[in-house]
């Protein structure tokens, strides 16, 4: 019997050349293995249910390939060893990751499920296929989609700990994706699953997901900066070794139990560095971190943990600003460490971070590992707290759409900050939060009623951004209530919701007005209020609803003097039908385009007079950049750098709206493209620099300025070239020039 196979799945291509007989050995391996790292978890009985799941998957999925020609099934028995190993998951969840895509892709139902695993597992596998397929589908579809992620991740983390697991093992097999999809992928990795991931705690699988996603979005820095890792390496090693040696000797005249060791950073987080600096790799003084940990017992953590930072700063000098204390005031993701930056040797920052090994594992595995440690503690979880944050928003109405998308994002997956109230009670809130928000965590009417706030004894505006640290009074009035442009004051899901709540219920109030005003009218005519009469007055008016016409005639957008022309039938008011609209020819040129996803769009400069496109200028594009077409509303075709700013948010929301593209080569266009260069200030450096430019290479320059100052200077040069190619022959040009010390591409016009 022949499948119908889901689409991203395919038949074998040839370079998959093991025959069945080898095929069955390998996922007999792989089954193997996932057995083994999970034995120390298996009670009595377990053995025989993973493998009941393992034969059910296997079956189901049997005729299944993946899109790199293996056999569908090694992919579940990956997500499953995911869960065991990298998150810390047991039984239940591995039959589940085992499971998680037969619903979704095979001939076995729900109700299978449940027969043969019981309600528990189905109801997680439930949440797993809900949540499947979130690329590929409009914008709202995926806010919905999303909704729902979080909805089940609330009955039952599991689900998403799963989902993170299916999702690190599709990133880490992307290669055998078609491009656009790698970037789709890609881009809604680091916008959602990500912060995910480190909103559960999940510290490595974050770090990873991020670093796919980067070797996908930007493969050039991505490589670069993997490169000069390992160029750097030995050196690095050195470095550790000879900072660690007097902590080490310190610690064992003390008799710790402990681990201290070097660990470099995430490409990634160097990258952004990298970019939020605008510094370049040599300049990232933090290319790795220092990490001691402790085998304390229970009582004893924080204590130890306080030495060790006592022995640390005796032997190197601490940068003061650098402390950060998450022993006493964990992260809401459950992080607890201290970690300091010091003065190392050679004058090198570097930062130390000292947490034991119950926090180490926490930081790791979060939430499985939490809930291991959680048994027998009675503190409030932090988790339920998040999860009860999150049902509360996800309960108020109004929750649709990208905004919520957005909204979500800033305040729940933001770092927090802790504030205080005036007795000294701790509150958490995403960074950005204001003193508004602050209100609102409080209480919903001491919200609606601030008039400003104030922070360590000073007067502050309700819009003031707050700080950690700082302690907070609210300052009310019984006048005050909200207004429209509170909306934009504030960063919680909560307040937004409470204003946009207040905003409804006065304009309600409003609108009772305009319903006395038109009743009396109608009246007057000798016609009804009735539902007929007054929706046939919505659409005459073109407003969205009864509530809507009832409030534009109180505030007077809507004047009612057409009113009295109408006929009055019996108690019915016969309103003259408008025209009806002629429907414009919808498919336009781009919209096809967006339609015919798989070909790819090849744009020629802007003398094309095939495909009407405008290059964005968020990160104006040039010839031979990996770029990505984005069909906007109103404005056709929009070319944007794959590594642009916006493309991350565009192609993780938008991903229906992306048509792939390529440059086709053309000597004849120029594009705009501006370069900032730093470096000594030199007499006649200028003439060097444009004799490089318009001397040697022909380039046109259409504007530069330079600034110095101290004996440096800066230039921004704005120049003209025709492809990625001959900018990069410049910029090593002028590299090359004495004194230069940084070229770089600057995307943005200033
Ligand atoms: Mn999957």
């Amino acid at each position: 019997m022949e499948e119908t196979l889901p689409t991203d799945i395919q038949a074998t291509p040839l370079r998959y050349t093991l025959n069945a007989e080898q095929e069955k050995k390998e996922i007999i391996r792989h089954y193997r293995a996932l057995l083994r790292s999970l034995r120390p978890k298996l009670k009595k009985g377990d053995k025989e249910l993973v493998r009941h799941a393992f034969e059910m998957a296997a079956e189901a999925h049997k005729s299944m390939r993946r899109k790199s020609g293996e056999p569908y099934i090694l992919h579940p028995i990956a997500v499953a060893m995911i869960c065991v190993e990298e998150i810390g998951l047991g039984v239940r969840s591995t039959i589940c990751a085992l499971l998680h895509d037969t619903v979704e892709d095979t001939d076995i139902s729900l109700e299978d499920v449940e027969r043969e695993f019981g309600i528990e597992i189905a109801k997680i596998v439930d949440g797993l296929t809900k949540i499947s397929n979130v690329i590929d589908t409009n914008t709202s579809q995926q806010a919905e989609n999303f909704k729902k992620i979080l909805l089940t991740l609330t009955d039952d983390p599991r689900v998403i700990l799963i989902k993170l697991a299916d999702r690190l093992h599709n990133m880490r097999t992307l290669d055998h994706m078609k491009r656009e999809k790698q970037l789709k992928i890609a881009s809604e990795t680091v916008w959602v699953y990500a912060p995910l991931a480190h909103r559960m705690g999940l510290y490595t699988v974050k770090t990873e997901l991020e670093d796919l996603s980067m070797k996908y979005m930007e493969p050039d820095a991505y490589r670069e900066i993997a490169r000069k890792l390992s160029e750097t390496r030995r050196e690095r090693t050195r470095y550790i070794n000879e900072f660690i040696r007097p902590l080490k000797e310190k610690l064992q005249a003390q008799h710790f139990d402990f681990e201290i060791y070097g660990r470099p950073k995430s490409i990634h987080s160097i990258w952004n560095k990298i970019k939020k600096k605008q510094v370049s790799f040599d300049e990232v003084y933090d290319l790795f971190a220092i990490r001691v940990i402790l085998n304390s017992p229970a009582e004893k953590e924080k204590e130890d943990c306080w030495k060790v930072y006592s022995m640390v700063t005796d032997e190197y000098n601490p940068s003061p600003e650098r402390l950060r204390d998450w022993l006493s005031n964990p992260k809401s993701n459950g992080y607890e460490a201290l970690h300091t930056t010091v003065m190392g040797p050679q004058g090198r920052w570097v930062e130390v971070q000292i947490r034991t090994k119950r926090m180490n594992e926490i930081a790791e595995k979060g939430l499985a590992a939490h809930f291991k440690y959680k048994e027998g503690n009675q503190d409030e979880d932090r988790f339920d707290k998040w999860f009860g944050q999150i049902r509360e928003v996800l309960s108020a109405p109004d929750t649709d759409g990208v905004d919520f998308l957005q909204d979500f994002k800033t305040s729940f997956l933001a770092e927090e900050i802790y504030v205080y109230t005036p007795k000294g009670e701790v509150k958490m809130l995403p960074t950005g939060s204001t003193a508004l928000d602050f209100a609102f965590a409080i209480h919903s009417a001491i919200g609606s009623k601030c008039i400003g706030a104030k922070v360590h004894h000073r007067l502050v505006p309700i819009g003031h951004k707050l700080r950690s640290g700082d302690q907070v009074e609210i300052i009310t009035s019984n006048k005050q209530k909200p207004s429209e442009d509170w909306l934009s004051l504030v960063v919680t899901a909560k307040a937004k919701n409470k204003i946009k709540d207040s905003l409804r219920e006065e304009k309600r109030k409003i609108a009772e007005e305009g319903k006395y005003l038109l009743q009396r009218k109608l009246e007057a005519q000798g016609a009804s209020a009735s539902r007929e009469n007054l929706e046939e007055l919505v659409v005459f008016y073109k407003v969205n609803s009864i509530l809507d016409l009832h409030y534009k005639i109180a505030n007077k957008s809507i004047d009612l003097k057409e009113l009295k022309t109408f006929q009055v039938i019996g108690d019915r008011l016969d309103i003259p039908k408008p025209k009806p609209v002629i429907q414009e020819p919808v498919p336009d040129s781009a919209q096809r385009l967006a339609n015919k996803k798989d070909s790819e769009l090849v744009i020629f400069g802007e003398s094309s007079d095939k495909i009407m496109y405008n290059l964005a200028k968020c990160c104006n594009p040039i010839p031979g950049d990996d770029v990505f077409g984005f069909v906007s509303t109103g404005k056709g075709l929009i070319i944007h750098r794959t590594s642009c700013p916006n493309a991350t948010q565009l192609l993780a929301n938008y991903g229906h709206r992306v048509v792939k593209t390529k440059w086709a080569k053309n000597k004849e266009i120029s594009f705009l493209t501006g370069l900032r260069i730093i470096g000594l200030d030199d007499v006649g450096v200028i003439n060097k620099i444009t004799n490089v430019i318009s001397g040697d290479l022909k380039i046109n320059i259409s504007g530069l300025s330079i600034d110095s100052r101290e004996g440096f200077f800066e230039g921004n040069i704005r120049v003209f070239v025709h492809d990625k190619e001959e900018l990069e022959e410049l910029v090593d040009r002028l590299k090359a020039l004495n004194g230069i010390q940084t070229v770089d591409r600057v995307e943005e016009e200033k």
